[in-house]
């Protein structure tokens, strides 16, 4: 199973700020930045991430994302089907639906390995996910100046 870049891209963003310290509030551009991704992808998972109670956003000087009490314990299994959506992963129906669609196996085959794979990542914290050697990576990649 394959993430969207969507999905992968606000665990990214989840991560760094997973690590951050007192007074570490990266902005949405800097988080960008220290993980590669456009500034623009970037707004819109954390926009998605807010909406679900991960994140803050702090305006001002000295504002910047923070990780909320709930990003941190979130389970990760949680976060990605938040994050994916409803979605299977083949189009059984859509423009040209498939003829075996009412009645095929490999349609239920599929369904329950996706739900194994989300399964496998629900006893997974965010925080477990910043635990070394990632976290001290992350914070090597911060990029605010001083
Ligand atoms: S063969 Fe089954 S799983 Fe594949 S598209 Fe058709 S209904 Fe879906």
């Amino acid at each position: 199973m394959r993430l969207t870049r969507f999905t992968d891209l606000a665990l990214r963003a989840v991560m760094r700020l997973a690590v951050s310290g007192e007074g570490d509030s990266p902005t949405t551009r800097e988080v960008a930045e220290a993980m590669g991704v456009p500034a623009t992808h970037m707004a819109k998972a954390v926009t998605r991430l807010q909406h679900l109670g991960v994140l803050e956003a702090r305006r001002g000087r000295g504002g910047g994302l923070e990780l909320t009490r709930l990003g941190h314990q979130a389970s990760v299994g949680w976060l990605v089907r938040e994050l994916e959506g409803d979605g299977e992963v083949v189009a059984c129906e859509g423009e040209t639906p498939c003829p075996l669609r009412g009645a095929c196996r490999l349609r239920r085959a599929l369904r329950e390995a996706q739900e194994a794979f989300y399964s496998a990542l629900d006893p997974v914290t965010v925080d477990d996910l910043v635990a070394s050697p990632t976290g001290p990576v992350l914070l090597g990649l911060s990029t605010r100046p001083g």
